[in-house]
């Protein structure tokens, strides 16, 4: 069967309306065992999970026929679902969010892109205060404004770890800088007891050996440092504050050193475009991750949007990083082949960028390849088929933001403002905003995204047939159409004509 077919029949009213019940059928939480949809995916998977006699009958005659099915027909490896589940370190988070897909099926039913039952991820945006002053901040950190109480973060945390009766899989503290609560590691080492996966965003100056020494020991998994520059002169222009390179790289050696996983985050733009590749070329000598963000004019970086790239730039960054993962895949896949496994790592390369996904795509196609990536991830090895469901932006689909002082937002970089804050976590339960609220709703959608006549051709992400894997960045079309996030993001090569239009 096409997978168009699979799709297309997902997605239709009797299909949809019987796999709601279906799971509706196993997902039930025994006293006993704890909840059965978890279990009899643990057992289907191979793990020895002894079930009471009512969970017995509904797994062998509901659940496993249903993982048996769903898998074959998706086309998803049970290796990648074993080596992802029953992993002894991260196992809980990866079985935490496929119990938020079932639950987002069970609730609003198969959709392109999909949405979960809950966040698969929550960034915090943790303190407004900031030992540096970085000119494109998108949190406009340094102002002393009103943050939850270490009671009300541990709060916070509390409402995460209940979401969607599952609970949150990974959070992640950004800023500000997260380091500059003096609780910090306090509410950290709550937050490790009830949420499987936590990482850090960090400007990786107060990344002491000390400091990296106690993020392991409070159970930190992964630890992402933002770099802008390959050189002192080219970071410091940036984050003004003299010295701080020095103490970055420092940071990243010591987070190396302590064994954590360690990403170098870098936001490009027109003034460190390029020292971009010696960047990328540190982080393969270091042996770490790297993260490019994409650049967007919001917070600080509002009024600096002449830094914006071209959408020819842009591409030229997603093509090397594009290639350089479709290659890292391709000799996985040679090596697996041939000796039955292999040891090239696939999951080093991201970006924040949206049309990552488009742009590997056609460069896997060129080369004969099948391979999905999804924005903020990186090649999904195995899962080639839901690409669109993954669908690119994840704002307040896959991910959510929380303000330092508890505010909902559906991203990061969107701003703070009366439109996009949501609620507050300690006044409105978190999933009431998930499952009800307009604005997380409209980002969960495509088909309403706009489109324009140019030189008598269709432009924008509304007619764009990769709209399902990428749909642009909403953050993008928010900051230059003023408040408006069904606009095309022009920073898409795809779009070029609208950027020249809008930059005359
Ligand atoms: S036109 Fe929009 S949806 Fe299509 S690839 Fe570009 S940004 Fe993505
Ligand atoms: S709006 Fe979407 S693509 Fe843009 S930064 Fe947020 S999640 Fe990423």
């Amino acid at each position: 069967m096409r997978l168009e077919s699979i799709e297309n029949s997902l997605l239709s009213t009797t299909v949809n309306s019987a796999l709601r019940k279906i799971i509706s059928r196993f997902d039930i939480d025994c006293e006993e065992d704890g909840n059965l949809m978890v279990n009899s995916l643990k057992q289907f998977l191979g793990e020895n999970v002894i079930l009471c006699e009512t969970c017995s009958n509904l797994n062998s005659k509901i659940a496993r026929p249903f993982y048996e099915i769903g898998s074959r027909l998706l086309r998803i490896e049970k290796k990648f679902m074993e080596e992802r589940f029953l992993d002894p370190k991260y196992g809980n988070a990866w079985l935490k969010g496929f119990a938020l897909m079932m639950k987002g099926i069970e609730k609003y039913g198969i959709q392109i892109p999909f949405t979960p039952g809950g966040p698969f991820e929550v960034v915090w945006n943790f303190t407004y205060t900031c030992n540096l002053k970085c000119r494109h901040c998108y949190e406009d950190a340094g102002t002393l404004k009103q943050e939850l109480s270490t009671e009300e973060a541990c709060f916070a945390i509390d409402s995460l770890s209940k979401v969607a009766s599952v609970g949150l899989p990974a959070l992640s503290f950004s800023g500000g800088e997260p380091l500059m609560r003096r609780d910090f590691f306090e509410v950290a080492a709550y937050a490790r007891k009830k949420i499987p996966y936590l990482s850090v965003a960090t400007n990786g100056t107060l990344l002491t050996r000390d400091n990296a020494r106690q993020l392991k020991d409070v159970g930190i998994s992964y630890v992402e440092i933002s770099l802008d520059g390959a050189t002192k002169d080219v970071h410091e222009e940036f984050r003004r504050v003299p010295g701080c390179f020095e103490k970055t790289i420092q940071g990243i050696q010591n987070s190396i050193d302590e064994g954590l996983d360690t990403c170098i985050a870098t936001t490009v733009h027109r003034e460190n475009l390029d020292e971009f590749e010696s960047i990328l070329e540190l982080s393969d000598k270091l042996g770490v991750r790297f993260m490019h963000f994409n650049y967007i004019p919001t917070g600080r970086a509002k009024d600096l949007v002449e830094l914006d790239l071209s959408p020819r730039q842009r591409l030229s960054i997603l093509q090397a990083l594009g290639t350089k993962i479709v290659n890292l895949a391709i000799q996985a896949k040679q090596e697996e082949a041939n000796t039955g496994k292999s040891k090239t790592r696939t999951d080093r390369l991201f970006s924040t960028c949206p049309q990552y996904a488009s742009v590997v795509k056609r460069i896997a196609r060129e080369k004969k390849q099948d391979f999905a990536v999804s924005a903020h991830y990186a090649v999904m090895k195995g899962v080639e088929s839901v690409a669109n469901f993954l669908g690119g932006c994840g704002a307040g689909r896959l991910y959510m933001c929380l303000e330092p002082n508890g505010d909902i937002k559906p991203c990061v970089f969107l701003p703070t403002d009366e439109l996009m804050v949501r609620g507050n976590i300690l006044e409105k339960p978190l999933e009431e905003v998930w499952d009800h609220d307009e604005i997380f709703w409209k980002l969960r959608k495509r088909d309403k995204l706009k489109s324009y006549e140019i030189k008598g051709r269709s432009v924008g992400c509304g007619c764009c047939e990769d709209k399902y894997i990428c749909g642009g960045c909403r953050a993008r079309s928010y900051s230059y159409f003023k408040g408006d996030l069904d606009e095309p993001d022009i920073g898409c090569i795809d779009n070029k004509e609208l950027w020249k239009r809008m930059n005359r």
